[in-house]
């Protein structure tokens, strides 16, 4: 958005939330007030209040048409009902408005000591926020062995490494790492850092490298202050912004914005703390950061600069800070805190981080299909999944058999990713799920539904399959990896 024009307001959606939730919206909404904030609110409810009235998404209609009509959203804590149906309902607006990219800062905080303070932390993780293990398509493949598909797209990873290199032009920052798994998962992780390294290199004022996400884990405790804006694929993301976090005060007082091309969501990182709700201690720090990020997207700057400095100065002066952040016994009120942050309004503190915000000028994504043609197409075998209490050996006899006279040869069967037939690589560990790999005798014209029919009637007699992956070329390059020990 671009900066907003003086005396206009926008409205955004409120979201108050459960537990420490309405507590820490009301105190930040009061800050905004007082600050002057250009903001006018719809108040919606999402959470248990939902799920007791039986909306099993957690988000009402009513709740969704807001979000839909005013795309800004400042919400607090929804609590997830843990081993039921239910869906959470975080996960379920994110999902419902595509909001793609998670942004969590890391910067110090002044007054808040950790043993990394004054190393001058300050980076960004840049989070893919729909896709990878949360696409959230799980199977129980046998009654013992579950599996859930890892989903990355390439449009997926150039969204979010597109997002990162934006946000990194907007906030005057000069650096991104693209961290992957890369190393293991070839495909999947292996996408994010061919096209994040691809959309990077568009951008000749940033510097960009790429690391290995468990290397990063360990580079963000051993020197934190190298990075700059990190993006990664959801799962890693996931860890690794709340190991950020740790860094420089933990969830308590992280913020965070979801962000989508319709939709902008601003939440505090931490969650309902029901322990402490209703008893006016909360601290509502994070989620006034998180407003500060929304009055930057809205183009609210002044007001945000206000309020962040107002916020420094409170916690430089450690006066009447709430009891998560204040010295053993010196808790106050959350009350007394917002009054603190409001008297010290107008008041600068030096340790702000000087950046010149500017509009985050994100790419718009149509919305159409995303299609990804191939020149060239083939197709090798196929993958068939069975359910088998036998051991290798004997599994390769009777599947060896099915496949005589058929279309296939068995190459090879492996036990979670590790070949275990005709030769095993190692000492497997066995389960009742075995990966049977066919290849075609001849190429195959077309796509082959009869021949793969045949196949799997064939397997059936012997074995209970549960699943089966075609084995694909795309321009010339396998669309599959091999397993562990296959040659
Ligand atoms: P949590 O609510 O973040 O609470 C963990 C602990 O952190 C609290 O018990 C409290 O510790 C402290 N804490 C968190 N926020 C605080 C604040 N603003 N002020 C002071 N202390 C604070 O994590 P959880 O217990 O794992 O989750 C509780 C519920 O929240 C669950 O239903 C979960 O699903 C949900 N949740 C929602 C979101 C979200 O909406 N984005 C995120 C995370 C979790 P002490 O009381 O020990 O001091």
């Amino acid at each position: 958005m671009d900066a907003l024009p003086v005396a206009s307001k926008v409205r955004v959606t409120a979201i108050p939330g459960d537990g420490i939730g309405p507590e820490v919206m009301r105190a930040t909404q009061q800050v905004l007030a007082a600050a002057g904030a250009r903001v006018e609110w719809e108040e919606a409810v999402a959470g248990a209040e939902a799920f007791r009235k039986g909306i099993a998404s957690g988000a009402p209609q009513e709740t969704l048409e807001s979000i839909a009509r005013t795309g800004v959203v400042l919400k607090g804590p929804l609590e997830t009902p843990v081993g039921h149906g239910e869906k959470s309902a975080n996960v379920t607006l994110r999902k419902v408005f595509e909001m793609y990219g998670n942004i969590r800062p890391v910067r110090e905080l002044p007054g808040i000591r950790t043993p990394f303070s004054g190393r001058g932390i300050d980076f960004v993780v840049v989070r893919e926020n729909v896709e990878d293990l949360y696409a959230g398509i799980e199977h129980m493949q046998t009654p013992g062995v579950a599996q859930c598909l890892k989903l990355i797209t390439e449009v997926g990873c150039e969204r979010i490494a597109r997002l990162a290199a934006c946000l990194a032009v907007a906030e005057g920052r000069r650096k991104v790492t693209v961290s992957t798994k890369a190393n293991i998962m070839k495909l999947t992780e292996g996408m994010m850092k061919r096209v994040g390294e691809q959309v990077l290199a568009e951008y000749p004022e940033l510097v960009h490298e790429h690391m290995i996400v468990d290397n990063c884990a360990h580079q963000m405790v051993i020197r934190p202050e190298q990075f700059d804006v990190v993006v990664m694929t959801n799962m890693n993301g996931d860890i690794l912004s709340d190991l950020a976090a740790g860094l420089v005060g933990g969830l308590g007082v992280a913020p965070s914005a979801n962000l989508g091309d319709e939709c902008a969501m601003f939440e505090a990182v931490h969650g309902s703390a029901p322990a402490i709700a209703g008893k006016g201690v909360a601290n509502p720090t994070a989620l006034l950061l998180s407003a500060v990020m929304m009055l930057r997207h809205i183009g609210d700057f002044d007001t945000a600069a206000r309020i962040e400095h107002a916020l420094y100065v409170t916690l430089e002066e450690g006066r009447d800070l709430t009891g998560d952040i204040a010295p053993e016994g010196e808790g106050a009120p959350t009350a007394a805190y917002v009054e603190r942050v409001i008297a010290n309004l107008g008041r600068e503190s030096d340790r702000v981080p000087q950046r010149a915000y500017r509009p985050i000028a994100l790419k718009k994504w149509p919305q159409i299909t995303w299609y990804k043609a191939a020149t060239t197409r083939e197709l090798v075998g196929v993958d068939v999944f069975v359910e088998s209490e036998r051991d290798p050996r004997a599994i390769g006899i009777t599947l060896q058999a099915a496949a005589e006279g058929s279309a296939f040869t068995l190459k090879m069967i492996s036990s979670r990713g590790t070949q275990v037939w005709p030769e095993a690589a190692g000492h497997t560990f066995l389960v009742d799920h075995f990966r049977a790999r066919f290849l075609f005798r001849e190429p195959p014209k077309g796509d082959a539904v009869a021949e793969i029919t045949d196949l799997l009637t064939r397997i059936g007699r012997q074995h209970r399959w549960m699943h089966l992956e075609k084995l694909q070329r795309f321009d010339g390059a396998d669309a599959y990896t091999k397993a562990q020990g296959e040659g």
